[in-house]
């Protein structure tokens, strides 16, 4: 199929594909966003269970569980270490790295910042997308730095 979208892990190890409809970007500010990232956060996009398909490497895939938290975790390359598509295990949906596409989506900027709330001091939000102090649905901030 010609409309899928691809996208990979650094290596290349780790191949997928996104057909059909794909949500928003956002930006995510939260601290362990921006440990697995190593950058201010990560920009993610979600589909659904069915529009979601790994076409190789499924093998490398690793899960990271904290002690410390319930069911959060994050899943890795094992070769070169990018973050991957995560699959929500509470909803149909696969929270996808915007980092790791190969192809154009067509998404141009975010839909919104979540958890800015407890964003790095070092990062101004430049952009003029709403902000939420956590989750879309949590207090809504203005788009004024503080
Ligand atoms: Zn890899
Ligand atoms: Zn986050």
């Amino acid at each position: 199929m010609n409309d899928a979208i691809r996208g990979s892990c650094l290596c290349g190890g780790i191949t997928f594909s996104i057909r059909g409809q794909l949500g928003p970007i956002g930006q995510c500010h939260c601290s362990k966003c921006r440990k697995v990232s190593g950058t201010d956060g990560n920009a993610v996009m979600h589909t659904r269970h069915e529009n979601f398909s790994w076409d190789s490497g499924e093998q490398l895939i690793e899960t990271y569980f904290p002690d410390d938290d319930k069911g959060w975790h994050s899943t890795f390359c094992r070769k070169c270490g990018s973050p991957l598509p995560l699959k929500g295990e509470a909803s149909d949906l696969y929270f996808v790295p915007a980092g790791l596409l190969d192809d154009d989506s067509g998404h141009r900027g975010y839909v919104g910042h979540i958890f800015v709330g407890s964003k790095a001091p070092w990062v101004t939000i430049t952009d003029d997308s709403p902000q939420f102090s956590e989750n879309i649905g949590s207090s809504r901030l203005d788009n004024k730095q503080p």
